[in-house]
């Protein structure tokens, strides 16, 4: 029979776990006490009677996180993790420095379907997501290892969150969870590249987190290039799903917007942005891509930056360029990952 992954479970499901072996709804609390101090073996807790803990060692499995490799900014103090899942797998996750505190950002998948052509990730197809237990250990990982709190989570790492949706939504409800992580709704933002259906059923939750949509076109033409989900999802239905969630969460949406050298830098394009965007609430992030070897995909320069920027602004969109950090160690997501599958 297949080990319950412990983590993942809620107090109210680890109790319902343990009555069911007969043990009292208490030893659930300590348990869990553990599993928030990031014990990854239940012979470790000190206070469990040693007949339990061989008991619970037959039903559940603690998932962790070993940070395989780990690089360190020497410009921006960014940290990349490479880390190696209970199944050998490999996920990456990047700590971030700034004024407000430290921000991480965390996969949610072994690779991605969505094949953006501008992404490491994307290159290498998907393997399987990841759990909510294993969300939460590269958070635990990064805290104890590099001695910080991290105060805010962005789910923009390797993967697709809202095609992890059941686990992501896991994920977030034992984010906040007295005694755990516990980051509030409105620290976290969730980026998805678009899959609409799974933006309405978001919408149902009504939670207060920023939901950071990866647009990077104005227009089908070029955004279906750069994105194949743009088949299935045109930016007429997408746009008007994140209009829609903006009315109903109150919250304003942010579009990310990677500049792309003779792509998607143009002043037509600025122009034909802030006419598809008007009416909806939401902020606009550009962000000079991060390159990949082997793309032949090149980062917009600053000048081509600034005009665009000076255009949204004059047209009425609230624009910011976002700062580029960790460039130094490969900081766009995948890379990492597909040096080691080389090696
Ligand atoms: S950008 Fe995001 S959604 Fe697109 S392939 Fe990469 S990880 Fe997947």
């Amino acid at each position: 029979m297949a080990l319950i992954d412990c983590k993942s479970l809620t107090l109210e499901e680890l109790r319902f776990h343990l009555a069911s072996m007969e043990v009292p709804a208490y030893r659930a609390a300590q348990i869990r006490s553990w599993l928030d101090r990031g014990v990854t073996n239940f012979d470790d807790m000190g206070n469990i009677p040693l007949k339990l803990r061989a008991e619970l060692n037959k039903k559940f499995h603690i998932s962790s996180v070993k940070i395989e490799k780990k690089l360190v900014s020497a410009r921006d103090n960014t940290v990349k993790y490479l880390y190696a899942l209970d199944d050998g797998e490999n996920v990456e996750s990047v700590l971030m420095e700034y004024h407000h505190g430290w921000s991480q950002c965390l996969s949610t998948q072994v690779g991605c379907k969505m094949g953006c052509s501008f992404c490491a990730t994307g290159m290498d197809g998907y393997v399987r997501n990841l759990l909510a237990s294993e969300m939460l250990a590269q958070i635990e990982s990064a805290q104890s290892d590099h001695g910080v709190r991290v105060s805010s989570i962005v789910l923009m790492g390797m993967g697709e969150p809202l095609d992890n949706f059941d686990n992501v939504i896991r994920f977030l409800h034992l984010l906040g969870q007295p005694g755990g992580i516990q980051i509030g709704m409105r620290h976290v933002s969730l980026s998805t590249c678009g899959l609409v259906d799974k933006i309405y059923e978001l919408m149902e939750y009504k939670l207060q987190l920023t939901l950071s949509v990866s647009l990077h076109a104005p227009n089908d033409n070029i955004r279906s290039q750069m994105m194949p989900i743009n088949k299935r999802w045109p930016i007429s239905e997408l746009l008007k799903a994140c209009s829609i969630y903006a009315k109903t969460t109150g919250r304003r949406i942010s579009f990310e917007y990677a500049m792309v050298d003779g792509v998607n830098d143009s002043d037509e394009c600025a122009m034909e942005l802030a006419a598809r965007l008007k009416g909806i609430l939401c902020h606009v992030n550009l962000i000079p891509l991060n390159s990949v070897p082997k793309n032949k995909l090149r980062r917009s320069s600053d000048e081509r930056l600034g005009s665009f920027k000076a255009i949204l602004e004059k047209l009425g969109v609230n624009v910011t360029v976002r700062r580029t950090l960790g460039s130094d160690i490969n900081a766009s997501c995948g890379q990492l990952r597909r040096n080691k599958e080389k090696e």
